[in-house]
């Protein structure tokens, strides 16, 4: 069987997983706050109690915030900061004594929906987290891409393509740069923009909600936010020209943005049509840590489509 372990900034979730994807044992307990050895135990005691409900040794595939340095094998780019510089991999390894998978939680996303989710039998699977930050992974013929710095799919730190007057030069980011993606897409940036627009301080999904109640600032606020993720993601389809773009994160539960974006995209995209599907989660917020624990498989059962 296979054990998924979810490290997010404010919970560790662990899942154990059967061959054919069936959900056998879920736990989530809260991520010791700036403290990487308590981080370490929490894993294992959460590995140890899933395998108590296997009766077997497990393949455990990790999903981390930020990605593994292949030039050092620490973690980088984590907003978790207490795991960036750290050797996450090999002390899980150490601890659990057996090879551990690691890969980013934007990649394990992919990995899940493309494996047997709203992605199943895609070739090329985009996926997106829109939530606090912008991170994406991308998943080809079943396997995760993850590029020969780690970074692949990390489109949120690029510049808002074909931007307005009015977007230029856009907000500074952590990142060191200006009007990355990820200031206009992330939930944090969209509600800077509401702030600033009029003055007034509300939770992305007030505003979604306003917008719906028929408020014109709200609902401009929206289609801005629209026309920017259609332009965001028509660069990645002239690039990569995914099948299937999946979205994660809160922002992904903006119903409208289905249907919204992609017809908004056409303009940007280098084709006469676009085939691309824009999509939901299958697995919702469970697909990060299923796809942790695919990582461990030796064969997916979405496999045969490809
Ligand atoms: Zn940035």
């Amino acid at each position: 069987m296979l054990i998924g372990i979810d490290l997010g900034g404010t919970k560790i979730e662990v899942l154990l997983l059967d061959e054919t994807g069936h959900e056998v044992f879920r736990k989530r307990l809260p991520t010791p706050q700036g403290q990487y050895a308590a981080i370490l135990q929490t894993i294992k005691q959460l590995v140890d109690e899933a395998e108590q409900h296997a009766g077997q040794t497990c393949t455990v595939g990790i999903g981390t915030p930020g990605a593994i340095s292949p030039a050092t094998g620490l973690i980088k780019n984590a907003n978790s900061v207490v795991l960036n510089g750290k050797p996450l991999p090999t002390d899980l390894e150490n601890l659990l004594q057996r090879p551990i998978k690691t890969e980013n939680d934007a990649n394990c996303l992919a990995l899940s929906e493309a494996t047997d989710g709203a992605g199943a039998g895609a070739a090329v699977v985009f996926a997106v987290i829109v939530g606090t930050g912008t991170g994406a992974g991308i998943v080809v013929h079943g396997k995760v891409l993850t590029g020969a710095n780690a970074i692949a799919g990390e489109w949120g730190h690029n510049p808002l393509p074909w931007p307005t007057a009015s977007e230029l030069p856009g907000k500074p980011c952590y990142c060191g740069q200006q009007g990355c993606i990820e200031t206009w897409l992330s939930g944090v940036g969209f509600e800077a923009e509401y702030r600033l627009a009029t003055g007034s301080k509300r939770a992305s999904a007030d505003i979604v909600r306003l917008a719906e109640q028929g408020d014109t600032q709200a609902e401009a606020l929206m289609q801005a936010y629209e026309e920017r993720m259609a332009k965001s993601l028509a660069h990645v389809i002239n690039i990569l020209d995914p099948d299937v773009i999946v979205l994660g994160g809160g922002m992904s539960n903006i119903q409208r943005l289905y249907t919204n974006v992609p017809q908004r995209w056409g303009k940007y995209v280098f084709s006469d049509q676009v085939s691309t599907r824009l999509v939901a989660p299958q697995f919702g917020d469970s697909s990060g840590v299923r796809g942790a624990a695919w990582l461990g498989a030796s064969s997916l059962p979405g496999k045969s489509g490809y």
